[in-house]
């Protein structure tokens, strides 16, 4: 026998047979695991929820011929109130979608899986827009995925960046450029205030990723560099209303 216990957060999940579903699992200390969940699509199915995307469970999971089966699960959160507004949904789908696309089979993700549950919380739980929250997300997950941009120096050059800019992002180079620096159109100028937000939000941990007219969050930025970086789009667009 070979039964580990495992609490772990659904990512996605792909209908098998007639009432089975195989999930594929984040874990704090194994990274990805995929796992069969046997019975759970039944109407009466104890395991129904369990089974859903955002499902955060300490999932019983057998081992045997390379393959893994949840034998049980203890439930701790469904995120269930997700579901009743559409573009908060699509939002946290896109986090999982990121998680899945970094996770790997023993490979420890603790800041990942921590960064997660506390984002998915916050859009869950709390009315705080989804602009900055999404943006502080991928802020987060550059850094603990080993891209931080670089905010303070010029990402060329080196220098130490001037007090008020101008500013430019580049997603190549990974981080902002002096204006001497920049060569090409794909290097998008940043306002001054979204680059005191990128400092903020680092700095304060995921605490307070909020949009103030001082400092505000450049979520297409970041997006399209944490997706450059993955060197991949990821599926579900959030609207986020600008
Ligand atoms: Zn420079």
């Amino acid at each position: 026998m070979n039964q580990t216990e495992n609490t772990a957060i659904v990512l996605r999940h792909a209908n098998y047979r007639d009432n089975d579903r195989m999930l594929t699992l984040l874990s704090p200390t194994r990274g990805r695991i995929d796992a069969m969940l046997r019975n759970c699509r039944k109407p009466r199915s104890h395991n129904l929820n369990a089974g859903e995307l955002f499902a955060l469970g300490d999932y019983m999971l057998y081992e045997s011929g390379g393959h893994v089966t949840v034998t049980s699960v203890h439930l701790i959160e469904t995120f269930y109130p997700l579901r009743n507004d559409y573009d908060r949904l699509t939002c946290g789908i896109y986090l999982l979608n990121l998680a899945e696309a970094v996770a790997e089979p023993e490979q420890a993700e603790q800041e990942l899986f921590m960064l997660l549950l506390h984002t998915l919380s916050r859009l869950t739980f709390s009315d705080q827009a989804q602009k900055p929250l999404l943006a502080g997300f991928l802020l987060h997950f550059s850094a603990c995925q080993g891209f931080k941009p670089r905010l303070n120096h010029c990402t060329c050059c080196g220098r130490t960046l001037p007090e008020e800019g101008p500013f430019f992002f580049g997603s190549e180079e990974g981080g902002v450029l002096c204006a001497d620096c920049r060569t090409r159109k794909d290097q998008q100028p940043l306002a001054a205030a979204e680059l005191r937000w990128m400092r903020g939000a680092l700095a304060s941990g995921s605490a307070s990723w909020v949009d103030t007219p001082e400092a505000y969050a450049p979520l297409a930025i970041l997006r399209d560099y944490v997706e450059r970086r993955l060197n991949r789009r990821i599926r579900s667009v959030p609207r986020t209303g600008g």
